[in-house]
C-alpha cells in the first residue's frame, strides 16, 4: 500500500469550512488506497497572533517559553482536522510533535530535527487510521518544547516523509505551484511543472516563498519527491525532484526577487591588507550573515567596501561597520534600505554560457543600474534600486522565459 504525506498550510486550514474541505481531500486519498500521514500548520494568522502575545508581555520573551506559546496553534488545527475526518467516517488520530516523538536540538525558535520515532505512527497506520501530526514543533531530549522557525511545518512534513519512507510528500498551499516569476508582478508567469532541488533551493533563498528553504534542503539530502499544489484546485502543481538531463536543457527556470536586504557601504577605506578581514570578522562574530560583497577600484590608496545583509540585521550591521570604520580610518558609513535583489535561476547555466551578459544587457536597456552582482553555478543575482524591481523582473521574464528561443537548446 502506498504511503503519502500530505501537508496543509495555514490558509488551507484557515476556517472551519476549509478544515472540512481538507478532510474531504484526505478522505479521497484514503479511498484511493493510500496510507496517509497528514501534517498541518496552524490556522492562518494564528502563529502571528501568538507571537504578538509574547511580544506584548515582554520586549524579549524567553525563547523556551516563546516556543511553548507559539507551538499551540498547530495543536488546535490537528484536533479539528481529526474531528472533521471522523465525521466523514474516516478513523483518524492527531499527534503532537512530542507524542510522535519528533526530537530536535535545543536551539529554541529555530530548532533542527534530529531524530523521529516512527513506532507510534506505524501502529496507528496499521489500525487503518489517518495520522495527523502537528507541524512546526518538536521536543528536546530534555523534554522541552521547540519550534522549527517560521514556515517549519514544511520541514516536519519532509522529515516525516523521509523517516516513513513515503512514496512522496504533497505540500498543499494557496498557490498552484512554483512559478517562473511572482504572478502578482508578471501576469504571464507560468507554473513550472518540474524543478530540481538545487533550483528550488536557490528560488526559495532568493525570495520565492513557496516552501521553507530548510525543508527543500532536507528533501534534497534524502531524495524525497515533493509535489507542491493548491488545496483549492485539482490541477497538478510543481514536482520538486532530482535533476535529470532533460532539466539541463532549460537555461533559466525562473526569475526571483527579494526586497529583504539592505546595503551598507564603508566609504574611503585605506586600501591595505587586513581591512576586509577586520570588518567581516566583526560581522561574523555578531552572527550576521553577509550576502553580497563589493569592493570597488582603489583610487589614491582608498576604496569603498559595500555589502548586503538581511534588513532585520541592518541596524546592528551598520553599528558594527561604524565602529570598524573609525578603527581603520575610513571616512564614514552609508546605508540604503531601498534596494532589491533580482535573480535568474536555472540548471542549464552550468552548460550554457552568456546568461550573465544577457541579464546585464536587459537591465541596461531598461536603464537600471547594478550595484552588486553575485553568481553561483546556477544563478546570477543583481542588486538594484527597489523601485525598479518590478520593471526588472518583467523585462527579465520576457527575455528569458517568454522569449522561448533562449530557453530550449536547438
Ligand atoms: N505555523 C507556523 C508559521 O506560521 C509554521 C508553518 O505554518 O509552517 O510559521
Ligand atoms: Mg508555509
Amino acid at each position: 500500500m502506498p504511503l503519502i504525506v500530505q501537508k496543509f498550510g495555514g490558509t488551507s486550514v484557515g476556517t472551519v469550512e476549509r478544515i472540512k474541505n481538507v478532510a474531504k481531500r484526505v478522505k479521497r486519498a484514503v479511498d484511493n488506497g493510500n496510507k496517509v500521514v497528514v501534517v498541518s500548520s496552524a490556522m492562518s494568522g494564528e502563529t502571528d497572533r501568538l507571537i504578538n502575545l509574547t511580544k506584548e508581555v515582554s520586549k524579549k520573551p524567553a525563547s523556551r517559553e516563546y516556543d511553548v506559546v507559539v507551538s499551540t496553534g498547530e495543536q488546535v488545527a490537528i484536533g479539528l482536522l481529526a474531528i472533521a475526518l471522523k465525521d466523514l467516517g474516516v478513523d483518524a488520530v492527531s499527534l503532537t510533535g512530542w507524542q510522535v516523538p519528533i526530537f530536535t536540538d535545543n536551539v529554541h525558535t529555530k530548532a533542527r530535527i534530529k531524530k523521529i520515532g516512527i513506532r507510534r505512527i506505524n501502529k496507528e497506520l496499521e489500525k487503518g487510521r489517518v495520522v495527523i501530526v502537528a507541524g512546526f514543533q518538536g521536543i528536546t531530549e530534555n523534554r522541552n518544547i521547540t519550534t522549527l522557525g517560521r514556515g517549519g511545518s514544511d520541514t516536519t512534513a519532509v522529515a516525516l516523509a523521509t523517516a516513513l519512507n513515503a512514496n512522496f510528500c504533497e505540500i498543499y498551499t494557496d498557490v498552484k505551484g512554483v512559478y517562473t516569476a511572482d504572478p502578482r508582478i508578471v501576469p504571464n508567469a507560468k507554473k513550472i511543472p518540474v524543478i530540481s532541488y538545487e533550483e528550488m533551493m536557490e528560488m526559495a533563498s532568493l525570495g520565492s516563498k513557496v516552501m521553507q528553504i530548510r525543508s527543500v534542503e532536507f528533501a534534497a539530502k534524502y531524495g524525497v519527491k515533493i509535489h507542491v499544489r493548491s488545496t483549492f484546485s485539482e490541477e497538478e502543481g510543481t514536482w520538486i525532484q532530482e535533476e535529470n538531463e532533460e532539466m539541463e536543457k532549460v537555461v533559466v527556470r525562473g526569475i526571483s526577487h527579494d526586497l529583504k536586504e539592505s546595503r551598507i557601504t564603508v566609504v574611503n577605506v585605506p586600501d591595505k591588507p587586513g581591512i576586509a578581514a577586520k570588518l567581516f570578522s566583526a560581522l561574523g562574530n555578531a552572527n550576521i550573515v553577509v550576502d553580497m560583497i563589493v569592493q570597488n577600484v582603489s583610487h589614491k590608496g582608498h576604496t569603498d567596501i559595500s555589502f548586503t545583509v538581511n534588513k532585520t540585521d541592518a541596524d546592528e550591521a551598520e553599528e558594527i561597520a561604524k565602529k570598524v570604520a573609525k578603527e581603520i580610518g575610513a571616512t564614514g558609513v552609508e546605508r540604503n534600505d531601498k534596494i532589491a535583489k533580482v535573480s535568474v535561476v536555472g540548471l542549464g547555466m552550468k552548460t550554457h554560457s552568456g546568461t550573465a551578459g544577457k541579464m546585464f544587457n536587459v537591465l541596461a536597456r531598461e536603464g537600471i543600474n547594478i550595484y552588486a552582482i553575485s553568481t553561483s553555478e546556477i544563478k546570477i543575482s543583481c542588486i538594484i534600486d527597489e523601485d525598479k524591481a518590478e520593471r526588472a523582473v518583467k523585462a527579465l521574464h520576457e527575455e528569458f522565459i517568454e522569449n522561448g528561443k533562449l530557453i530550449v537548446e536547438k
